[in-house]
């Protein structure tokens, strides 16, 4: 196409009147043709060239694509609202509403402001999307605008080119590929590639220009040995080499990590036939004289790409060892190829342009560009990213071919599954999807389809709707992003629901401990004790009390300006002492002194032994002997009073006190979890009061525990360890 241009109206209407003939078609592209050029009149292009060279370009090339009369004719006239001082009434009033909404369109898109940043660029790519699928004939009148501006895009300057290229290849290539314009797509990517990767390009460029009369001797031996069998056999058929366009080289080298040497269709024959018969002939006879290599035979004839394409594939072995892939398909096959959609209408069409006919029918060849754009807008995204993979994944990777049973055919991307089919099919029946049968047999909904596989889906209005276990194994964006909108509008369900009971039990909570409500409820009280606990809105909290990552008791101490725990005095601590543990009797406290009966025992309150903790006896004056561990610091410089003692065997069971400091890290549901650690233990928990340190983000935790002897305490500590984000445990004396 490149060299393929019109410099004037005469050259422009070749190929316009080899399938326009309608006399009425033709005066009102002719019109449109001359009050373009009057409103360009004197606008140069950055090239120095008339404006008006642009819109002929544009106009031409959408008849090469038999493009019909208003699409060449708003092609003709598509900068002219934006550079011209032409208002949208006055191109109604000439052109009529059809002509100059489609060029009000192609202003818009053009309009699409482009920033810096990859995120923005990606919404930007979805706007440029959502713009074009208003009208599809818009998708073409932008794709040869894009052609031409990307063919003279070496006046521009070097940032621009880069931008331009980058989104020329993301968007556009991209496009012309999904409607089969594989000239039009060969060549925006070369051009894209050039601007984005000039190193890369030339360095394939030279490549191929090495190889290439080795190449063309090998393809030309090819040539002549594959006519002469097909010639034995009457078959009508014209065949020529073919050379990958460097763009799909420089992919495929990247993409499969392969080098130059190792690409397979580098050598490439295509064979054009009169019917589908003869292509399925043909590779017979192909196959019967050269070894075709297995699993490479694809046959698109009878599973046709998504973009029409239609074909025979195969990888064969040539007389000298060299590996070529061979293209098999009619000419009608061919032009689809090479023109995709156009090439379908135009076929149709029968020449004479009725406007509404000419749009139904490109419309419903392309409603699946619509679908995909409709489903887009109505999903939210958070992430532009995510957008484009769904453009990459979804729509222009797809490779595994499925069929409904009434044998629609649907695509879906490699290691697809009958739930990504089944959001295909229909959102809801992928909603209500509750098994799958496969080829006849029921499979599990994880299973990977494979072309050819045909897939029905069992729904039951009683599902609970999509699991979240889904988004493991589904592959489209398409189905993960309606998974997700499911789950998480539950989630929000659930999450009011938790909410409401925050409330309740924090007003329960403060009614118990004698508050009026009304007195702490207040939203600025609330939301300042809401941060201490790293929150940062009330809801927040409710939501954190009702699932217990927060402890309303915590929460309401903090809030009445409580003391956040009860710190054990000396006293304090003898009066559980006295209630729980009754000290004055040597068979009660397990401990005895040698050769002395009745000698007054008591344990210490500063360091609490525990049977089987290393003790030593200090004789007090008049309260008997206290009991304290050998390393306590209290006596441990004491000479002259101690005593020997010894735990008794136990005969029954004792209780003792220990005091336990905790570090750890913070996280929510940690004080559940040394609660549950401590009664999963057998033992007590008596008291247990945490510090947050917000610089470190450590959380010092004290607690005195209440267990049987040195054993139990030494297995609780070890499993209190355990506990997930715990640094450190120790008994301490207090
Ligand atoms: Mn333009």
């Amino acid at each position: 196409m490149q060299n393929d241009v019109a410099n004037n109206m005469e050259e422009m209407f070749v190929p316009i009147k080899e399938y326009i003939k309608n006399e009425d078609s033709l005066e009102l592209i002719k019109k449109a043709y001359l009050y373009a050029q009057s409103m360009h009149e004197g606008q140069l292009r950055k090239s120095g060239e008339p404006y008006m060279i642009h819109a002929i370009q544009v106009g031409y090339n959408l008849a090469k694509l038999h493009a019909g009369p208003s699409t060449i004719s708003a092609g003709l006239l598509h900068d002219v609202l934006e550079d011209c001082s032409v208002t949208k009434d006055e191109m109604t009033e000439i052109f009529g509403e059809e002509i100059t909404m489609l060029v009000e369109a192609v202003t818009k898109i053009g309009n699409i402001k482009f920033k810096d940043e990859k995120e923005y660029q990606a919404a930007n790519h979805r706007k440029i999307f959502i713009a074009m699928a208003k009208d599809i004939r818009v998708i073409l009148i932008k794709l040869v605008d894009r052609l031409h501006n990307m063919r003279t895009l070496q006046f521009q300057s070097p940032e621009k080119q880069v931008k331009i290229a980058k989104e020329t290849l993301a968007i556009y290539a991209s496009i012309a590929h999904r409607l089969g314009l594989s000239e039009i797509k060969n060549e925006l990517e070369d051009l894209s590639f050039f601007y984005i990767h000039k190193d890369e390009y030339y360095r394939i460029a030279k490549l191929v220009e090495n190889k290439k009369n080795e190449r063309d001797l090998q393809v030309t031996n090819m040539l002549d040995h594959i006519s002469k069998t097909l010639k034995a056999q009457n078959i009508e058929f014209r065949i020529f080499g073919r050379s990958k366009h460097l763009y799909s080289i420089y992919k495929k080298m990247t993409t499969k990590n392969k080098r130059f040497e190792e690409i397979l269709d580098l050598l490439a024959i295509r064979i054009v036939t009169k019917t589908e018969l003869n292509c399925y002939e043909i590779l017979g006879h192909i196959h019967s004289e050269y070894r075709p290599i297995p699993g490479r035979l694809k046959d698109y004839i009878a599973m046709p790409k998504m973009n029409m394409y239609q074909s025979l594939h195969t990888t064969i072995v040539g007389d000298d060892g060299r590996i070529f892939e061979v293209q098999i398909r009619t000419e009608f096959m061919d032009d689809i190829a090479d023109n995709g959609i156009a090439a379908h209408w135009a076929y149709k069409e029968s020449r004479k342009y009725d406007q509404n006919k000419e749009q139904k029918e490109i419309e419903s060849k392309l409603s699946w560009f619509k679908d995909f754009v409709n489903v887009d807008a109505e999903a939210s995204y958070d992430d532009p990213k995510g957008y484009m993979e769904a453009v990459t994944t979804d729509i222009f990777d797809a490779n595994v071919y499925v069929m409904t049973p009434l044998g629609r055919i649907i695509d879906l991307p490699q290691g697809a599954c009958p739930i990504d089919f089944a959001y295909r099919v229909h959102t809801e029946v992928g909603h209500c999807t509750v098994g799958a049968i496969v080829n006849e047999i029921l499979v599990p909904l994880n299973t990977p389809l494979k072309t050819g596989d045909v897939v029905k889906i069992k729904t039951s209005k009683q599902s609970t709707g999509p699991s979240e276990d889904w988004l493991k194994f589904v592959k489209t964006q398409h189905a993960k992003n309606k998974i997700k909108n499911v789950i998480m509008k539950k989630e929000t369900e659930r999450k009011a629901e938790f909410v409401s009971k925050g409330e309740q039990i924090l007003k329960e909570e403060l009614r118990k401990r004698g508050f009026n409500e009304a007195d702490y409820l207040d939203k600025n009280k609330i939301e300042s004790v809401v941060a201490q606990f790293r929150l940062s809105t009330y809801v927040d909290l409710l939501y954190a009390i009702a699932v217990k990552s927060v402890s309303v008791v915590n929460f309401v101490e903090k809030l009445t300006n409580q003391k956040k725990s009860v710190n054990l005095d000396n006293e304090s601590i003898e009066k559980i002492y006295n209630r729980e543990m009754p000290t004055k009797n040597s068979s009660k406290t397990g401990i005895k002194v040698e050769g002395v009966e009745t000698m007054m025992l008591s344990l210490a309150q500063c360091c609490l032994p525990i049977h089987g903790d290393e003790i030593i006896g200090y004789i007090t004056k008049g309260s008997g002997v206290k009991v304290h561990r050998v390393d306590c610091p209290n006596i441990i410089n004491e000479k002259k009073r101690l005593i020997e003692v010894k735990w008794d065997d136990i005969s029954e069971k004792h209780h003792y006190f220990a005091h336990l400091l905790m570090l750890s890290s913070d996280r929510n549901f940690l004080l559940t979890d040394i609660v549950t650690v401590t009664s999963q233990n057998k033992a007590m928990l008596q008291n247990i009061s945490s510090d947050v340190n917000n610089e470190t983000l450590t959380v010092t935790t004290k607690m005195i525990v209440q267990v049987d002897n040195f054993e139990h305490l030494r297995v609780l500590i070890a499993n209190l360890k355990k506990i997930e984000s715990v640094i450190n445990v120790n008994r301490i004396i207090q």
